[in-house]
């Protein structure tokens, strides 16, 4: 696949629609204009990669909006060398965006299919992090604890063992809700014992599931 001067084209087009929505952080605009976008779709909606919208990847799962991304990875204050969790690899453009910020990667994943097509496919691209296929519920215990967690599905619930994992002065962004919407919500860890949290909108996310899947 190519990365041609229309692509980047139309990505610059993208990047400036999400400026124009809100988002200033340039280290994300930056990192947003660098990642093709277009790699990480499946092969039918190739064409539409640079719309801000969400899109199958299969496993009946989407690939985020790219405002989504944008608000998300704004929220979480990513500065280089930070240790940041991801759950909810789907199709490693979150990841790569993560990636592109200079963040030290840790990201699972509990659909087989899309974590062993993100762990091949995000190497061959230059972006390199650590995959794993599991359930985020349980976070990544002997990597923690993280600068930095990042759900990226929708959760009804903080799950107890990802706070455990944060460290302190550390963030977690979450969209907290039901399936038919979520609030995200910013946690900040204070102490061993202390978070808090603050609200920032509805969005729409597919559900944070338990388990893994085969
Ligand atoms: N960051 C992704 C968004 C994918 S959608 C991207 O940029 O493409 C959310 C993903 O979370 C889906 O792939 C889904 O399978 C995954 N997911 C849901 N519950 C999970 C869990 N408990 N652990 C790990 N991944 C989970």
């Amino acid at each position: 696949m190519n990365d041609t001067y229309r692509h980047k084209g139309l990505r610059k087009i993208l990047v400036e629609e999400v400026h124009s929505k809100g988002i200033k952080d340039e280290k994300v605009l930056n990192a947003m204009m660098n990642v093709p976008r277009h790699f990480f779709m499946d092969t039918s909606f190739v064409k539409y990669a640079y719309k801000d919208q969400a899109f199958p990847i299969g496993c009946g799962q989407t690939i985020s909006q790219p405002y989504t991304v944008a608000f998300q990875t704004q929220l979480l204050e990513v500065d280089r060398y930070h240790k940041v969790l991801e759950v909810g690899t789907g199709s490693g453009y979150q990841t790569a965006i993560l990636v592109e910020m200079g963040a030290k990667v840790f990201t699972i994943e509990r659909q087989r299919d899309l974590f062993l097509k993100a762990q091949s496919f995000l190497p061959s691209i230059g972006y390199k992090a650590n995959f794993f296929y599991g359930d985020g519920y349980e976070g990544q215990i002997s990597y923690g604890p993280f600068d930095r967690i990042l759900i990226t599905a929708g959760a009804t619930e903080i799950p107890e063992k990802l706070k455990s994992q944060l460290k302190i002065g550390g963030i977690m962004v979450i969209p907290l809700g039901d399936s038919s919407s979520q609030v995200m919500t910013r946690i900040e860890r204070k102490s061993d014992d202390e978070y808090s949290e603050t609200e920032h909108g509805r969005f729409v996310f597919v559900p944070l599931l338990k388990g893994k899947s085969m």
